[in-house]
């Protein structure tokens, strides 16, 4: 039998207007701030997506793009600025950066009550304590998306196949906090048999960057298969999971284009919003 399509573009929708309404209710606009250095077409096409998700729920952009050649010293000092700056409740610094420039130390001077992404040390030990707080933003919509379509998540076995610090590692810790309660494995490039790991799964989420990883002997009878992979292919776009074949196995998938994407995006607005919340509640 086909399986459920877990539909992000649809979730995603969701989430905006439930941003955008909650937006008409403040007494000013979020500021996020977009900070871009360099050329490179991917990072200018997402840039160019997120300001116009937040255009579309109220939240006004602020747009600092960069000469490929910026120094360290003159983003930190930008970054100091944004800080300071009571109009902007969310910063994003587009990554990759180029490689002259220190990445973690970008990350880190980044306000942790600004920080959109989520990926500031501060708040990923928040994500490791259990507390609330800013939440990198793929593994919130994957969360977001297996409750939309109430998916069980407690006592299941889940599979993450990718340990970074952006999808994998905070997924772990996601699915299994108090109160959601799955009980997770990570598998990673030096993993040994993937599929007698992964084809145990109930919930596999699949975050490599390996176009076409998972086919359907990796995947167990009516399991629920999250596909974060984004792969240049040729001219397209594929995920790590091979969509037609797993499909045929698998209970509920995501699609590639149309899954996580759209919710990595709608995360970003949330955590915005959430950004703005709290600082208006601490003024
Ligand atoms: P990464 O390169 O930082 O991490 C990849 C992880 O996969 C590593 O931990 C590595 O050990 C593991 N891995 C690599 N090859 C493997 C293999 N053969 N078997 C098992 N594990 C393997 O990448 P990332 O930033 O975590 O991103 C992963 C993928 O997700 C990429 O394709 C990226 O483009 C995509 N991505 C998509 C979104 C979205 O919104 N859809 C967001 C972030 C990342």
């Amino acid at each position: 039998m086909a399986a459920t399509i877990l539909d992000g573009k649809q979730v995603a929708a969701a989430v905006k207007a439930e941003v955008g309404s909650a937006v008409l209710g403040l007494d000013r606009a979020p500021g996020l701030a977009t900070v871009l250095v360099g050329d490179d077409p991917a990072s200018h096409s997402y840039v160019r997506g997120k300001r116009r998700d937040a255009a579309e729920v109220g939240i006004r952009s602020i747009h600092h793009e960069l000469d490929a050649s910026t120094g360290q010293t003159e983003l930190v000092d930008l970054l100091d600025s944004l800080n300071e700056d009571d109009d902007v409740d969310g910063i994003l610094v587009q990554l990759p950066l180029p490689g002259h420039l220190d990445s973690q130390a970008i990350v880190e001077r980044v306000d942790p009550a600004k920080d959109v992404d989520g990926l500031h040390p501060f708040n990923l030990g928040k994500l490791m304590l259990g507390r609330p707080g800013l939440r990198p933003c793929t593994p919130s919509g994957i969360m977001r998306l297996l409750d939309h379509y109430g998916i069980g998540v407690a006592g299941a076995r889940a599979v993450v196949v990718g340990r970074s610090f952006l999808v994998g590692r905070p997924l772990v810790m996601m699915l299994s906090e108090k109160g959601v309660d799955a009980t997770v494995s990570v598998a990673h490039s030096r993993t040994r048999d993937l599929s007698s790991m992964t084809s145990e799964a109930d919930i596999l989420i699949a975050a490599a960057g390996v176009a076409g990883l998972i086919g359907p002997e990796h995947v167990m009878d009516g399991a629920t298969v999250v596909d974060v992979g984004v792969n240049r292919v040729g001219s397209g776009l594929v995920g790590d999971v091979q969509f037609e074949a797993v499909s045929e196995v698998a209970g509920a998938i995501t699609p590639v284009p149309g899954g996580v994407g759209p919710m990595t995006r709608a995360m970003l607005l949330a955590n915005t919003l959430r950004a703005a919340q709290a600082r208006n509640a601490a003024t």
